[in-house]
């Protein structure tokens, strides 16, 4: 899933990423990669602002606007009468975000 383009506040500071790959396994959407031992931030706006990966790097390497996130994903499958589409759980879990 796609969320707004260029709208996404996640910013990285690679100065301070060890390459620990904490931001990798918790990100639900796959936003992260590591390459040459730093992480890197493959698709900016696959991001939704849940603040699992800031909330899980020591080093101060990450940094975002956390929003409502889940809560989202919760209230859009209410509206839409479906499952949560965070990709939290299920087929499409990817990670540990909450
Ligand atoms: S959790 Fe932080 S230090 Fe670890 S790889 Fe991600 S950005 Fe780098
Ligand atoms: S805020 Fe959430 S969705 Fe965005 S990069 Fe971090 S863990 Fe992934």
């Amino acid at each position: 899933m796609k969320y707004l383009s260029n709208t996404v506040s996640l910013e990285i500071f690679p100065e301070h990423c060890i390459g620990c790959g904490s931001c990798v396994e918790v990100c639900p959407h796959g936003v992260f990669a590591i390459e040459n031992k730093k992480a890197v931030i493959l698709d900016k706006d696959r991001c939704m602002e849940c603040g699992a990966c800031v909330g899980n790097c020591a080093f101060g390497a990450l940094t975002v606007n956390k929003g409502v996130g889940c809560a989202a994903a919760v209230i859009n499958s209410i509206i839409s009468g479906g499952e949560p589409s965070c990709d939290c759980s299920g087929e499409n879990k990817t990670g540990n975000c909450c």
